[in-house]
């Protein structure tokens, strides 16, 4: 990173100023290489950045980056990721994950049922079969014989609460990822919003990682308990390759979070990935798909969100979304920074 490309990061971060209001600054200005580094979703991408980051500065691969990274996430008791977090209708929870490295080697698992570790078995179904996917119970016992513990099926005291809440109404209603809530919302049988905000509701379900390691490799991650609430065998875009999580290391990596459903129509990582590879910065390439979207999908836009965070091989960053209230967590040498995302509209 040469002198003004530093300054220019340090002055974003020291007063605060996001990459909405100075859109592409970094991406732009950056003309070197910038590795290591890695890129996740929200917030909780903070404390999974500061795992992951211990691996690359260790010299650690970013496809161990990126696993033990998210792990941190699914570990956090209070987190909307992971076995504490809300049930499906039928009041189970159900957790999805994928992850790809730098060859075009990827595995997931999905409707996983009592693991801790989701990521982790995604890994094991790249390493150790000659699949891509498993799901429900056959993951489930591909994971014990793997000797993952078998997880107790309570929910958390917290689920448990929001779930008897649901219960009350059992309605389904999107809730976008933003903290106003009082927006007026349809019903959508395909997509129950979880969401515990202030009230006990989260504002998202996912924690997706991108990182670039010394090599110059790319790799990724994406685990989730999906939308709370769901349809029983609901599954979104984080464990499918190419919607939630797609890397390809002569371009770049992405991750998706947000309405699944309109993630997966679109074929959203891998979508972004292509806009790359023609060219396209890591922020111009998610705003392409998130107004693809946007396009398709008008009629419900306004209600549900989607966000995108990239990554290409010289190390630039970017993300965008369908609305306001997304941030994205990113740690390079300079620092731990959580940017705000540019979005195509204000709820
Ligand atoms: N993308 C996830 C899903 O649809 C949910 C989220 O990111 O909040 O399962």
């Amino acid at each position: 990173m040469n002198q003004m490309n530093r300054r220019g990061f340090i002055n974003l971060s020291s007063l605060g100023i996001t990459s909405f209001s100075i859109p592409n600054f970094i991406a732009k200005e950056s003309t070197e290489s910038i590795k290591p580094l890695v890129a996740s979703t929200w917030d909780a991408g903070i404390n999974a950045n500061a795992a992951a980051w211990k691996v690359l500065v260790a010299g650690g691969t970013a496809l161990d980056a990126v696993e033990q990274g998210v792990m941190v996430t699914e570990d956090e008791i209070g987190c909307c990721v992971g076995l504490a977090a809300n049930p499906d209708r039928d009041g189970h929870v159900t957790l999805d994950a994928s992850i790809m490295d730098h060859q075009y080697n990827c595995g997931s698992v999905a409707f996983l049922e009592r693991i801790k570790h989701p990521i982790s078995v995604a890994r094991r179904v790249m390493e150790k079969t000659p699949h891509v996917m498993l799901v429900g119970e056959g993951a489930q016992q591909f994971a014990i014989a793997e000797g993952f513990p078998l997880e107790s099926g309570a929910l958390s005291p917290d689920a448990q609460k929001a779930y008897d809440n649901w219960l009350k109404t059992s309605t389904y209603r999107p809730i976008i990822n933003v903290e106003r809530v009082s927006q007026p919302h349809q019903n959508d049988a395909a997509f129950a919003a979880p969401k515990r905000f202030a009230n006990g509701d989260w504002n998202h379900d996912t924690i997706g990682m991108v990182a670039l390691d010394k090599f110059g490799n790319l790799s990724g991650s994406c685990t989730t308990s999906g939308a709370g609430f769901k349809m029983r065998g609901r599954l979104g875009d984080s464990p499918i390759i190419g919607a939630g999580l797609y890397v390809d290391n002569e371009v770049g990596a992405v991750v998706a979070t947000g309405q699944g459903e309109d993630v997966i129509r679109v074929a959203g990582a891998s979508a972004v990935v292509e806009w790359m590879r023609q060219g396209k910065s890591p922020k111009e390439a998610c705003r392409l798909v998130v107004e693809k979207i946007n396009k398709i999908k008008k009629e419900k836009a306004a209600t549900i969100q989607v966000c995108f965070v990239a990554i290409n091989k010289k190390g630039e960053h970017g993300a965008f979304a369908l609305h306001n209230g997304f941030n994205y967590a990113v740690q390079t040498q300079e620092g731990s920074k959580l940017l705000e995302s540019s979005f195509i509209s204000i709820v």
